[in-house]
């Protein structure tokens, strides 16, 4: 296992290699392919999302996780889906290209992101010309499983991304 996606986790075509499988997303009927260390952070932000800024039951075919693919920028690199440690979230309505999101639906996105500390990098804040990428959520570059695991023990997540009662 040699391969590794832009943020540094480890990728693979063998989605079992590095523990990658399906996860409920909370609060919805939706579920996502991810790793299982990246899972509680990435379920949590697909919840908020769910409540916040779009509504995740209401198109069946918009919500996507791991996919060994190349990054859409990055010379050859592997995207972060690669390793299951991204998300996309209604691809229908935040395609990759351009920003579509309102000034509330980003506001709410700002806040979904600072309680992730850092851990978690939006697609949205791609700079470079038609990189803009709303729907994309990653585990930032350097994150590592331990990080995430000490983030969701400090806000009382389980690993599915659920609040602990
Ligand atoms: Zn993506």
């Amino acid at each position: 296992m040699t391969e590794t996606s832009i943020n540094g986790w480890p990728a693979s075509k063998d989605e079992r290699e590095i523990h990658v499988r399906s996860f409920a997303i909370p609060g919805t009927v939706r579920h996502v392919r991810v790793a299982e260390d990246a899972a509680p952070i990435l379920l949590w932000v697909a919840s908020k999302f769910h409540r916040a800024v779009a509504n995740l039951d209401k198109e069946p075919l918009a919500v996507w996780g791991y996919k060994y693919r190349p990054a859409l920028q990055g010379g050859g690199a592997l995207s972060d889906h690669a390793s299951g440690t991204a998300i996309d979230l209604r691809s229908d309505r935040f395609p990759v290209g351009t920003a579509h999101m309102t000034l509330k639906q980003r506001m709410y996105v700002r806040r979904i992101l600072k309680r992730c500390e850092g851990l978690v990098i939006w697609g949205g804040d791609y700079k470079s010309a038609g990189s803009k990428d709303q729907m994309h959520f990653a585990i930032a570059p350097g994150v590592k499983a331990h990080d995430i695991l000490i983030w969701r023990v400090k806000y009382r997540i389980d690993p599915n991304g659920r609040p602990l009662p």
